[in-house]
């Protein structure tokens, strides 16, 4: 047995990918599986952000760049962040990094000490809580209510500020729930935060672009320029791009914490992939109307989803306004019997059943921070979507008091 450091009985594996890993691994097997676990744009990347890479290739940009990213990247960031959320940055307060995950690890690496506490609101995106025990900080989790689409309150947030806390996490749209913060309560948070000035904001926007029903994505920085220093922007190319196997995101923030950043890509990375990095400012510096159709396509598979899924006796969701996931509440299944005899005990029994008899793969809410429900990502084709919600639907039909 090959002996690891102790730090790593401090992380688990990322459920999103595992699981999502595991469905491979069973279509591979020859299961025909339904795979609605992974947050991931079935489009590919658009052909003009492919040429841009194909052409930086032959251009030469194929060595180690600047640690902190191309110039002609950073300024494509520059010009989105002051046309997309109306803020000037500085070149030196933006980074560029290996995708939204590796910034925000790096930036846990380079502000928790033991015993910081980092708010979480739940249901939360999987990785946050483990990168922050990672570092030895304490993930303080503050459960959202249904009534409020499980987004953070400034009372719940006042109520969990301690001299301790570091860092509030602000992922809008959400994942896994698809709610987006309004103007208006981003403004009572930032009251809330102006009274306490050693809070810092981790405002996770990568599903920006992702909005419905003329729901509009707002930041905490755009509605309290006092927070600019204060909040780091994590965004990146993965969603609204199709870009996720590129690996690249960013993220803008206060001087010492990206010089800091920096630092730390210097010494593990070096930089990101400098193909990447071109393709990237094709991205962000091209035209965006491509997005309509997306967001339009990603709009009716969202309805469809969600109109079929709440007829499920047993099941009911919100109608998400942002990003690509349902959070399905299925407490009504808790208790049944399964056609084996087995009690369903738990979402992740709802989970494992519906893998097992339907062949669905679905993420259970404990992976989110908040049970019973599951999370369906419909960044999938229609004919998956509803191919998978008929299977889900006939395996809870078979389900016994
Ligand atoms: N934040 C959230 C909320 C996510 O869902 C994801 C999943 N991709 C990420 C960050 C990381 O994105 P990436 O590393 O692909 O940029
Ligand atoms: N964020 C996506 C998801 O939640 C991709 C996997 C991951 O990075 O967690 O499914």
């Amino acid at each position: 047995m090959f002996k690891l450091s102790n730090r790593m009985n401090a992380i688990q594996p990322s459920p999103t990918l595992a699981l999502n890993a595991k469905a491979a691994q069973l279509r591979a097997d020859g299961v025909d599986i339904v795979n609605f676990s992974l947050g991931e744009p079935n489009f590919n990347t658009p052909l003009w952000i492919q040429e841009a890479a194909i052409q930086a290739m032959q251009q030469g940009l194929t060595k180690y760049t600047p640690t902190d990213g191309i110039p002609l990247l950073k300024q494509a960031i520059q010009k989105k962040l002051s046309r997309d959320y109306k803020l000037d940055y500085e070149l030196d307060l933006i980074t560029v990094g290996a995708g939204t995950k590796q910034l925000i690890f790096n930036a846990f690496m380079a502000s928790l000490n033991p015993g910081d506490e980092v708010i979480i609101p739940a249901p939360y995106w999987v990785s946050y809580p483990e990168l922050v025990r990672f570092f030895g900080g304490v993930p303080v989790i503050v459960s959202g209510s249904p009534e409020n689409e499980f987004k953070l309150t400034a009372d719940q947030l006042k109520a969990h500020i301690t001299p301790k806390t570091r860092w509030v996490i602000i992922n809008s749209p959400n994942n896994p729930t698809g709610a987006v913060y309004s103007q208006g309560e981003l403004r009572q948070i930032a009251d809330v935060l102006m009274e306490h000035f050693h809070v810092h904001v981790l405002s996770d926007d990568i599903y920006e672009h992702l909005t419905y029903d003329d729901v509009k994505f707002s930041s905490i920085v755009k509605v309290e320029p006092r927070l600019k220093f204060r909040t780091l922007i994590c965004n990146g190319v993965s969603k609204a791009y199709a870009m996720t196997g590129w690996r690249l995101g960013f993220a803008a923030g206060a001087f010492d914490l990206i010089q800091a950043l920096n630092l730390l890509q210097s010494q593990s990375t070096s930089n990101p992939c400098s193909i990447s990095q071109a393709a990237a400012a094709s991205a962000l510096n091209g035209p965006h109307s491509f997005l309509i159709d997306w967001r339009q396509s990603f709009d009716e598979r969202r309805t469809a989803t969600h109109n079929v899924i709440g007829a499920i006796p047993g099941l009911s969701c919100e109608m998400p306004k942002g990003a690509f996931y349902l959070y399905v509440n299925c407490e009504r299944l808790l208790g049944l019997l399964t056609p084996n005899g087995e009690v369903l005990r738990s979402d992740h029994d709802v989970c494992t059943y519906l893998l097992e008899e339907a062949k669905v793969m679905v993420i259970g809410g404990s992976a989110f921070g908040l049970s019973p429900y599951f999370r369906i990502s419909y960044a999938t084709s229609m004919e998956n979507l509803m191919e998978g919600c008929q299977r889900i639907e006939k395996a809870v039909r078979r389900l016994v008091r």
